[in-house]
């Protein structure tokens, strides 16, 4: 053991000694290595969704079947070609994300990007001729209440792991609009009209985009930031998002 690693773990006793954690879900305590905010056995518990999806949206189906495009998606093709979230919005998987997100444990990204890519490494048609990552932008008066940007560290952590790039500040969110969890369907689509923009069009031009995002509710966050990064010249926007609602 290095030097460095052995005092990082006389630190991390140290640390244990004084401040004794535990996992914020079973409330057991931490102490195998690696471990922080969640234990092992909780993270344990996130599997990848197997199930029939809509090739286009990404929606699941319910039950047994093929894949298909959904009728919405015949009727109404999105800005987007299509988007994979990795779980449904409950279970360990959404606790995980609201500590994710709310309680600014943004450590909790590396795990949960590494669920992502056992959920959605090997959808060939996500991820071939990618050439950016690029995480949908919080409004800057909201960043900094949060202080951070949740989906900015999942792309950076999957960007990692994919050995890919990520394109920041490129997407910006010019209208700070009232949280979408607080609206109905249509009501969505209104409110993200008009909320996004990109600063350099030339970034994006001719480019295939992966669009990461928490969580997959309607849609209309992804369609909006679809729709203003094809009018800036990308050749084609995909999303990834790591539970649908
Ligand atoms: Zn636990
Ligand atoms: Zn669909």
């Amino acid at each position: 053991m290095s030097f460095r690693a052995r005092a990082a773990s006389a630190a991390r006793h140290v640390e244990l000694l004084f401040f004794p954690s535990f996992c914020r879900l079973c409330s057991r305590p931490l102490g195998r290595p690696g471990e922080r905010i969640v234990c092992r056995d909780c993270f344990g518990r996130l599997e990848p969704r197997r199930g029939p999806v809509c090739l286009c949206c990404g929606r699941f189906f319910e039950g047994a079947g093929e894949d298909h495009v959904c009728r919405r998606c015949l009727e109404r093709p999105p800005s987007f070609s299509l988007h994979r979230s990795c779980g449904r919005y409950d279970g360990v998987l959404k606790d995980l994300i609201l500590l994710f997100k709310y309680r600014k444990f943004s450590v909790l990204g590396r795990a949960l990007a590494g669920y992502a890519v056992e959920s959605l490494g090997a959808d060939e048609a996500l991820w071939q001729g990618v050439d950016f990552l690029v995480p949908v932008p919080l409004h800057g008066a909201r960043k900094r209440e949060r202080g951070f940007n949740q989906s900015h560290v999942l792309a950076r952590e999957l960007a990692r792991i994919k050995g890919m790039s990520i394109l920041d500040g490129c997407l910006v969110k010019i209208k700070n609009v009232a949280p979408q969890t607080t609206l109905e369907g249509a009501g969505r689509e209104d409110n993200v009209r008009g909320a996004y923009s990109v600063r350099r069009p030339s970034k994006v031009g001719g480019k295939i985009l992966v669009l990461i995002d928490d969580v997959f509710t309607t849609g209309s966050t992804l369609r909006e930031c679809g729709l203003v990064l094809r009018a800036a010249g990308a050749r084609e926007v995909r999303g990834l998002t790591l539970a649908q609602a």
